[in-house]
């Protein structure tokens, strides 16, 4: 995977926030403040713009450049947990101009932890994390289950693409886990038990971007 694919993935997941815009704002409206969608919608946008006048040349510099411009254009939690999360997957990706599956499991993992240790949050808060954290145990253990023998696992669905749909579909269920939970952190926390029964927006839009990956590794 080099630079254009993960260009790609950004693409993907701007028409994608795009498409749900309207789904994660009334998500954000029931526990939150409704901005969820147009604040995502905004932040993806701009960084598809910046990647089209920059064209970073690694993957690395991708993450950081679409990092850099979420922590600037987005306002709200959601700007700095998302930019920083890609800025630390792009600076665990290196200099490298292509990196492997187990080089993205590193990457998503290192971005969760980031989420983790800027949010405060845990797995059960209901928040991103509850999305982020499966998927990214998800991809590593995929990766660990098929390692990669270029070629033969490709072949047999079990290479970036198969491992990104058990990261993908892991983050969805990790999202739809949230509604149960009642929320320790951000916004939706002050409601208190209230926020019981809603999707955490984050997890929500968490699901899709990983989606995209695994959309674009598809094709
Ligand atoms: P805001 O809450 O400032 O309006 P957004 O609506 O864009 O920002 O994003 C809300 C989402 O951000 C929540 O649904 C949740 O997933 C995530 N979030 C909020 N606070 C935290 C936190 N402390 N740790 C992790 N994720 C958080
Ligand atoms: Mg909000």
């Amino acid at each position: 995977m080099d630079a254009d694919f993960f260009v790609a993935w950004i693409e993907e997941a701007a028409r994608s926030v795009r498409d749900r815009k309207d789904e994660l704002t009334r998500l954000d409206a029931a526990i939150g403040d409704a901005d969820h969608g147009s604040n995502l919608d905004r932040g993806f946008t701009e960084a598809v713009k910046a990647l089209g006048d920059r064209r970073p040349g690694t993957p690395g510099a991708v993450l950081a450049l679409v990092g850099n411009t979420l922590i600037r254009k987005v306002g709200g939690a959601s700007g700095p947990l998302y930019g920083t999360a890609f800025r630390e997957a792009g600076k665990a990706l290196g200099e490298a101009p292509e990196v492997s599956a187990g080089d993205l499991a590193g990457a998503l993992a290192a971005g969760v932890d980031a989420v983790r240790r800027l949010g405060s949050a845990a797995e059960g808060d209901k928040t991103m994390v509850d999305a982020l954290a499966p998927a990214a145990e998800a991809l590593a253990e995929a990766v660990r289950a098929a390692p990669e023998s270029p070629g033969a696992a490709v072949a047999e669905g079990r290479g970036p693409a198969g491992a990104l749909e058990a990261a993908a579909a892991a983050a969805l269920k990790g999202a739809q886990a949230t509604i149960p939970m009642q929320a320790r952190k951000g916004r939706a926390s002050y409601l208190g038990p209230r926020s019981v029964g809603h999707q955490d927006p984050g997890a929500a839009s968490a699901a899709l971007i990983v989606r995209a990956l695994c959309t674009v590794a598809a094709r």
